[in-house]
């Protein structure tokens, strides 16, 4: 089973999840501030790199990109 992390963006918030989520298209829950992200909105910086276990965003924490953070990392 795969697995990914996700921080989010606007609690801070660090927990895990199966990667069938994603692989479903489904939303996925933060426990902390219990929002909801959208598939769209997590899955852009993963984008193009299907067969990798990892995604990581590469650049600066902006307004416009806070949504899209989602990192998995390599193991
Ligand atoms: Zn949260």
């Amino acid at each position: 089973m795969k697995m990914f992390n996700f921080n989010c963006p606007r609690c801070g918030k660090f927990f895990y999840g199966d990667n069938t989520l994603i692989e479903l298209k489904a939303p996925i829950h933060c426990p902390g501030c219990d929002k909801y992200y959208q598939y769209e909105e997590y899955v852009k910086v993963s984008e193009g790199t299907k067969d990798t276990t990892l995604a990581r965003l590469n650049k600066p924490l902006t307004e416009e990109n806070m949504l899209d953070i989602i990192y998995i990392p390599k193991k």
